[in-house]
């Protein structure tokens, strides 16, 4: 993409020039057979999609939030219930369990991995949560709500320590549904297995989304649900579909939540470019950390344990003086993002539930820290040693304060 010499903070147009011709052959093929919605064109999909994630079902739908809020209520989230997931992520998590019928409670991250923190989740089952001497559920101690589901975030394409936090829904009697919609193609090392287990394989089932912009992106919206239990998928199938496994036969009330044939196709084509593209990613994250390691003292670079595999979703560093990185980096035409920088609970929306500022210290802290440098499987070696010069030359200065005025006074 050539953008004047500015650096994008993604470039969602090079793949699909790529690609153009296979793309524009899926079009065809959905307009000369008119099957736009359902067919074999989704079912394809699903099917690679399955293995790709190393499960035996996945079942389209039309965003990752309809992934999730679908994935909740087939697992058996119901109405008055509470589900437990991190202040420290998009919007659409929360949104889901709330249009479930539950309400989410939160759980404070890992200051090093920004995922939910197992020993923080333990620490809340145990002190805020009572078990029912009658029905012998688990209640919340905030809420009186039975507490009914976790949902780990794999945020940045970043594993959630799935082993923990299995274990503890197992011992709590919670279902997991792993919000996988930043996470196609990262893995985690179960040591409890002692095997790498794929993003989406590793709950009662997982939600994925298909936004233009994530590792796998449809050509508009698009999502799908993974599990291993065919009961589940069987739900799901029925919830995108009006509540009907047969025409006009309604179980239940379902939604318009289904995948369409050509995003399907789409998604196909760019499925199979997948490993490659996420091993781009993983290629350009290293140059980062190498690029940008020996400014440790004021910066700081992802933390990948050895126990997972990131897709490098997004890659996210950390630095006190964030607001300032930003600008500068932007007065020398570097774009960035903030993923994200209000936690949910201190959202509008979300006053209802009464937490303060202060309620989840480790979310609020990175909230004001961290930020979102470039990546894309395009990006160039060049633009990215741009980047990481552009960064350095901000610490340099800072670290004398006099010198940063007319710093940034010469960015141009
Ligand atoms: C993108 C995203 C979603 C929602 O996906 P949509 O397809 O936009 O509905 C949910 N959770 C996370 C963490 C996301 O990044």
């Amino acid at each position: 993409m050539s953008q004047a010499n500015g650096i994008p903070f993604v470039d969602l147009v090079s793949p699909h020039v790529e690609l153009e011709e296979e793309l524009v052959a899926v079009v065809k093929k959905a307009l000369r057979t008119a099957g736009f919605i359902g067919g074999p064109m989704v079912e394809e999909f699903e099917r690679e999609f399955a293995k790709f994630c190393d499960v035996p079902y996945c079942v389209g739908v039309n965003s990752g939030t309809d992934a999730l809020r679908f994935a909740l209520m087939a697992a058996g989230v119901s109405p008055g219930d509470s589900v437990i997931t991190v202040p420290n992520t998009f919007i659409a998590t929360s949104e889901a369990i709330s249009q479930a019928g539950a309400r989410p409670e939160f759980v404070d991250i890992d200051p090093r991995t920004y995922n939910l923190d197992p020993f923080k989740l333990l620490v809340y089952l145990e002190t805020g949560c009572d078990r029912d001497r009658l029905s012998g559920k688990l209640l919340s101690r905030k809420t009186g709500r039975p507490i009914t589901a976790v949902v780990p975030v794999h945020l940045y394409g970043q594993m959630a320590a799935m082993d923990s936090i299995r274990e503890l829904a197992e011992r709590y009697g919670l279902m997991v549904i792993e919000d996988a919609c930043q996470a196609h193609g990262s893995e985690y090392f179960s040591a409890k297995e002692n095997r790498w287990r794929k993003a989406g394989s590793m709950g009662d089932a997982a939600a994925f989304s298909f936004y233009p912009g994530k590792n796998l992106g449809a050509c508009g919206e698009g999502g799908a649900v993974t599990t291993h239990d065919e009961q589940i998928a069987r739900k799901v199938r029925m919830l995108r579909d009006h509540g009907q496994a047969r025409k006009y036969y309604h179980d239940v009330e379902g939604y318009n939540g289904r995948l369409d044939a050509i995003q399907a196709g789409m998604l196909t084509v760019k499925l199979r470019r997948l490993s490659a593209w996420n091993a781009q990613r993983r290629e350009i994250a290293a140059r980062y950390n190498e690029l940008l390691g020996s400014l440790r003292d004021a910066l700081t670079i992802p933390y990948e344990p050895n126990w997972a595999k990131s897709n490098y979703h997004l890659y996210v560093i950390r630095i006190r003086k964030r607001d300032e990185l930003q600008a500068y980096l932007s007065a020398a035409h570097v774009s960035t993002g903030i993923h994200y920088p209000i936690p949910l609970h201190l959202q509008k929306a979300y006053e209802y539930l009464g937490y303060t500022q202060g309620s989840f210290p480790v979310t609020e802290k990175a909230a004001s820290e961290i930020l979102s440098l470039p990546m894309y499987p395009q990006l160039g070696q060049e633009d990215q040693r741009r980047v990481a010069a552009r960064a350095g030359e901000f610490v340099e200065a800072t670290a004398a304060p006099a010198a940063l005025g007319s710093m940034s006074a010469s960015v141009g």
